[in-house]
């Protein structure tokens, strides 16, 4: 009897002990979902050398130097064939998170035809220092939340143009084959055209009272979250963007902290060098902006 206790014990452990061998987790499997699911991702750091890491010197005649910068944002591209009931709001509106591919197209040609520069953050960053003169017409692009059409639609469009564009990630939202937001391998295929920021890896939400998570969340966990976001994105931190736009006094010392050098909020107006680095304007790109009303967020 106790023989086969023995036995029946150590069967069972060199049996775990086989299956941990051949990387099938025997406890693991019983409660978990299967591995791919919920492994966490990582970007490899940026390499110097990289374009987000190189400062352009533009030819700029003294007196023609921007004074202020438009930050564009944006969210969602879809081509009219893709748009479905679901992305209507109650009053029969596209959501302002979606811009049609068509309307993108336009402005971004525009931009290309007039001769703009589509900064990257690091130059954007010395701009606004007053360390670089970058040109009067010069824009920064950036897109939240890393939908996966940026990659798909936008992606083509920018690169056609040699343009450059900056994504803040939900960073807890980059699983792989999602049908929505941008996976691991979307990331890496876009990255000669997106620099990839953070936008939070888990708190981009509301509490039931509508408050985004940033402000009623403490801020040890907003530090947490931030610092987890900044190691998937392989320590990006150069910038970062307040879901919803919204922040407090306690958001901008963790973002300190943490060693963020730019945040981004949402205000009609553009960036010049009197902005708190930590509180940047960002002009929103809506579904039924007109082309002129477009051109007149750049002036
Ligand atoms: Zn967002």
């Amino acid at each position: 009897m106790k023989f086969n206790l023995i036995f029946t014990f150590c069967f069972i452990t060199s049996m775990i002990w086989l299956f941990n061998l051949m990387g099938i987790p025997f406890i693991n499997a019983l409660s978990n979902p299967p591995r791919h699911l919920n492994r966490e991702w990582s970007l490899p750091p940026v390499k110097q050398g990289d374009w987000s890491e190189t400062l352009r010197s533009f030819d700029v005649e003294e007196g023609e130097e921007a004074k202020s910068v438009a930050v564009l944002m944006y969210h969602r591209i879809l081509a009219d064939e893709d748009i479905e009931t679901w992305h209507y709001d109650e009053n029969g509106q596209l959501y302002d998170t979606i811009v049609h591919r068509q309307a993108f197209e336009e402005q971004i040609d525009y931009l290309a035809e007039q001769g703009y520069v589509t900064l990257n953050l690091k130059e954007f960053e010395q701009f606004i220092n007053g360390a670089l003169d970058v040109p009067e017409k010069s824009v920064l692009i950036t897109f939240d939340d890393g939908f996966k059409d940026n990659y798909t639609v936008a992606y083509p469009i920018l690169k056609r143009h040699d343009f450059f564009a900056t994504i803040f990630l939900i960073t807890g939202k980059v699983v792989s084959e999602d049908a929505l937001y941008l996976s691991e391998e979307d990331i890496i295929a876009g990255a000669d055209v997106f620099e990839y920021q953070s936008h939070t890896d888990r708190l981009h939400e509301r509490t039931e009272a509508d408050i985004p998570y940033l402000l009623t969340h403490d801020h040890r966990e907003v530090e947490s979250d931030v610092l987890i976001s900044v190691n998937k994105l392989g320590g990006r931190k150069r910038a970062f963007a307040y879901p919803y736009g919204e922040y407090d006094q306690a958001n901008l010392t963790v973002l300190n902290n943490v060693g963020v050098d730019l945040a981004f909020t949402v205000e009609y107006k553009k960036a010049d060098q009197e902005v708190n680095r930590l509180e940047i304007p960002r002009i929103g790109v809506y579904p039924d902006d007109t082309i002129e009303e477009f051109i007149l967020k750049l002036k």
